[in-house]
């Protein structure tokens, strides 16, 4: 089933003015249901001003984002849209503003006018999709954490509202390798407990080869290859025109090969290497 429909999107920046910019050229894409997308492409391709369109912080230029069957307008609240799609901005930490956890993830919840006990309930669960103990966290300060914990609790906070789609814009962004790998951790194990489509967004083949299982790749404002990973990988050439990273991705698939791993699976996760 389909949960967000692109259709024909265009957004320009700056119309009519010289700062005019075509970020997205008429962007057209599906998300179904228990997707895990990697969205890939170089810097300024448009993928956060793509993903922006899908939880309506940006509107479109021209074009139509449809999420759940409603197509977004303004009359349709935003926090009826958030509560269908959850997007987790980069470095979110940056966001996190109450003095302990547990009232940091609760912010969202409470919004909805749930009782105590339902929003109690609901940061529960999250902190333990995002593999945070709740009695070991909830008074803890944000600010007292890890670079990875802290960002665990950025992502509770979103995951609280019980979206249909979570999106995380370079998650691991600004992350040491052992706060990388928790974090690509955690989303492996909330994909897989939290029966929750899930699109990430990164400049990293390698990264996405092993979690997603579809991969989409943007490059000036298109999508230009849609596709499970590994027919995404047999386009080397058209993947080295566009400046991805494909020697690391290369060297990274010889390497699954030599371990014997099964690269013909939808997708190449590591543990399979
Ligand atoms: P990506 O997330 O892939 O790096 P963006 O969506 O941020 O790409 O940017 C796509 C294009 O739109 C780039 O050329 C960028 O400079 C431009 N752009 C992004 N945000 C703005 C903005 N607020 N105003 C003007 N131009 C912007």
């Amino acid at each position: 089933m389909s949960l967000i429909e692109v259709k024909n999107l265009t957004h320009i920046y700056g119309e009519g003015t010289v700062f005019e910019k075509k970020a997205l050229d008429s962007v057209n894409l599906t998300v179904n249901e228990r997707d895990l997308i990697g969205l890939i492409g170089h810097t300024g391709s448009g993928k956060s001003t793509l993903i922006q369109h899908l939880n309506g912080l940006i509107k479109p230029t021209s074009g139509e984002i449809v999420v759940a069957g409603k197509t977004i307008t303004d009359k349709v609240p935003l926090v009826d849209i958030r509560q269908k799609v959850g997007l987790v901005f980069q470095y979110p930490e940056y966001q996190l503003f109450e003095e302990t956890v547990e009232r940091d993830i609760a912010f969202g919840p409470q919004n909805l006018g749930l009782n105590a006990e339902e929003v109690k309930i609901r940061v529960k669960e999250s902190m333990e999709l995002v593999g945070l103990n709740y009695d070991t966290f909830k008074e803890k300060s944000p600010f007292e954490l890890s670079g990875g914990q802290k960002r665990r609790v950025a992502i509770a906070g979103v995951i609280a509202m019980k979206p249909d789609v979570l999106i995380l814009d370079e998650p691991t962004a600004g992350l040491d390798p052992r706060g990388r790998d928790e974090i690509f951790g955690e989303i492996k194990n909330l994909y897989k407990n939290g029966n929750i489509t899930i699109i990430i967004v990164s400049h990293s083949m390698e990264d996405m080869a092993s979690i997603a299982n579809r991969i989409v790749v943007m490059s000036d404002g298109k999508i230009v290859m849609d596709d499970k990973a590994r027919e995404i990988f047999k386009r080397e050439d058209e993947l080295v025109k566009i400046g991805l990273g494909v020697p690391q991705i290369t060297s990274f698939l010889i390497e699954l090969k030599k371990r014997g791993a099964d690269i013909n699976t939808n997708c190449i996760t590591v543990e399979e290497a």
